[in-house]
């Protein structure tokens, strides 16, 4: 509605010395499958709350960083100690970081992410289901967890004004998280249609090309200023 930047989503690159850069999609599935994805997960959440730290401290209007958390960082380590520490070490405010679990994660035991989710919230952060719409939920489970917001995965955004039922499930989803008292953010938006689409279905936030693409933390402070 405002145009204003609300925030920023951590991403990492991986500059390699001799192949340049090497794009996610190629070495985050490697690094799930080999479990180097527990360390380099935990030092993006340390060093995405460090950075927001320092961006609050000069006095930036940007209100949450939210950090991707996979899988095996769930199941294998102590997450809820990890973020603990993250947050202590760099005194950021909890209410400034948002943690984005995705649906398919999250609905593959339910149960135990609801313990997780409300031991996570307990620190005072924010969380988000991430690629909301892709991970088979249920919609039982998903009043129970105690999370801001939902975040419509791209695929829908994709293609919202090319046919009527991606804008169909796109409202849908609107509509649910809304009626859950959630916040619903758009991933993936690239092109004017498709925000001015998603703004009138009342979509509270959007993200995407069309608004920035993935930029150093040194150029998003030049963005913030
Ligand atoms: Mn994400």
């Amino acid at each position: 509605k405002t145009g204003a930047i609300i925030g920023a989503e951590a991403l990492i690159r991986w500059q390699h010395p001799e192949r340049g850069m090497i794009s996610p999609a190629e070495f985050v599935p490697l690094a799930e499958n080999t479990g180097l994805i527990v360390p380099i997960g935990e030092w993006v959440l340390r060093t995405a709350c460090k950075q927001m730290s320092v961006w609050k401290s000069k006095g930036y209007q940007i209100d949450v960083m939210a950090v991707n958390v996979a899988g095996p960082q769930i199941t294998r380590t102590d997450l809820v100690s990890l973020v603990k520490c993250a947050l202590a070490e760099t005194r950021l405010d909890p209410g400034c970081l948002e943690v984005e679990i995705t649906e398919g994660f999250v609905m593959h035991d339910p149960r135990q992410t609801i313990r997780l989710l409300h031991e996570l919230k307990a620190l005072g952060i924010l969380l988000a289901i991430d690629d909301f719409g892709t991970g088979h939920s249920s919609l039982a489970y998903l009043k129970h967890f105690p999370i801001e917001k939902l975040k419509v995965d791209q695929s829908f955004v994709k293609h919202i004004t090319g046919g009527k039922h991606d804008a169909a499930i796109a409202q849908a989803i609107i509509t649910l998280g809304h009626s859950l008292d959630l916040k619903v953010i758009a991933e993936g938006i690239e092109l004017e249609e498709q925000q001015k689409l998603l703004h009138s279905m009342g979509c509270d936030e959007g993200q995407g090309y069309l608004f920035g693409r993935p930029i150093t933390a040194k150029a998003f402070e030049q963005l913030l200023l």
